[in-house]
């Protein structure tokens, strides 16, 4: 089967535009196992359109080489519209300008729908399950309709991911080292990925809130399994990850290479394309809880001047940044410090050196869940 390229159409906004969403795909369709790979959701995160680029390169090689065993989609542009939206010099790709929110919540969640054409159904054969949990997803989205052209986009994705074995939601933060989200139910496939990426960090959550991409394809079959407990096996057969692939600077090829050539591997070892991965690497982390990870809020306006550098650890009570009132009297006095609440990991601060008041601007991953952080508020706006 040779590599394929489709364009979805998305619905047009306005008269005289249209959209469209690129996709490869790569081997026998409905072979397995089934990868799929989306980058810059978040339209102004550019890392992941580089490391696609060199994806599909390697994923072309392996075509011409007759390796690829299962199959291979990837969208190496998820978000036309986020890249659309240029204001006064700069991309802003995080929050839809029609306001529909963050174009990385508000995924749906097709536990319901499913559920309910699942029960009685099922057999005491968790392969016969699985193919028959995929066919019901895929059922249900497949009912979904959507007027606006942000939430058909997501649709089209959901549709795209939904049956996969493995979802990889390539992203970036403002500054920071690789790092990784995925469920507590996927540990051990999390820990291989960050392994394998040489990730700094392995967020793992029950119920991160929002309903972000890489939920919506993975949760419900952790969901599905604890409805159907009583009616047959459920194994978990779809995971799916939030990759962060460091700053929204860093877009290098060196990065790329590296990170692409990681994430083949992770494919080889998981049989999706044949070859040799080599030894998987020591990992550079524990898995952290996603509630141990402190996010440091301003408490006022003001200059943000870091007291410690990505990478650094921090211990809880020190002092990673102050805030500065360039307004405050005596000048030069107004200096507000602004503490850790854990013991961990310097590994995300935001661009900017303005804050506002609330404003999210560092991250520290500790290994112990922080009393205030709840589940189902995890992430950022
Ligand atoms: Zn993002």
């Amino acid at each position: 089967m040779s590599p394929a390229t489709s364009r979805i159409e998305l619905p047009s906004p306005a008269p005289g535009t249209r959209r469209t969403l690129l996709v490869h795909r790569y081997g026998t369709p409905g072979a397995r196992p089934k990868a799929y790979f989306q980058a810059a959701i978040h339209a102004d995160e550019i890392p992941g359109l580089l490391v696609a680029q060199h994806l599909l390169c390697g994923l072309e090689q392996a075509h011409a080489a007759g390796r690829i065993l299962g199959e291979v989609v990837v969208a190496p542009v998820a978000n036309p519209i986020g890249l659309s939206q240029h204001l006064n010099g700069r991309l802003l790709g995080r929050f839809d300008h029609e306001s529909t929110g963050n174009f990385n919540r508000g995924f749906p969640d097709l536990t319901a729908g499913a559920l309910e054409r699942l029960q009685g159904k099922l057999s005491a054969d968790p392969v016969t399950n699985v193919a028959l949990i995929r066919a019901t997803l895929r059922a249900v989205l497949a009912e979904r309709r959507a007027a606006r052209e942000t939430e058909a986009l997501k649709l089209a994705l959901l549709d795209l991911a939904i049956d996969a074995d493995y979802v990889f939601d390539l992203h970036c933060d403002g500054e920071a080292l690789l790092h990784l989200y995925a469920s507590r139910w996927q540990a051990d496939d999390a820990l291989a990925l960050g392994a394998e990426l040489g990730a700094a960090a392995i967020l793992l959550e029950e119920e991160p809130g929002g309903d972000p991409f890489d939920e919506a394809c993975a949760s419900p079959w952790w969901k599905l399994r604890a409805a159907l407990a009583d009616e047959g096996p459920v194994p978990l057969a779809g995971f799916a990850a939030t990759v962060e692939l460091r700053g929204q600077a860093d877009v290098n090829d060196d990065y790329a290479v590296t990170d692409a050539a990681a994430l083949l591997r992770f494919l080889q070892r998981r049989g999706v394309v044949a070859g040799e991965p080599g030894p998987l690497p020591e990992p550079r982390c524990e898995p952290t809880p996603l509630d141990g990870v402190d996010v440091l809020t301003a408490p006022a306006a003001g200059v943000l001047v870091y007291r410690k550098r990505l990478g650094e650890r921090v211990a809880a009570g020190e002092v990673v940044a102050e805030l500065v009132d360039p307004l405050g009297e005596p000048v030069g006095a107004a200096r507000t410090p602004l503490r850790s609440a854990t013991d961990g990991l310097l590994f995300a601060r935001m661009t900017e050196r303005l804050a506002r008041p609330g404003q999210k601007f560092c991250k520290v991953a500790g290994r112990k869940p922080l009393s205030h952080r709840q589940a189902g508020k995890l992430l950022e706006d």
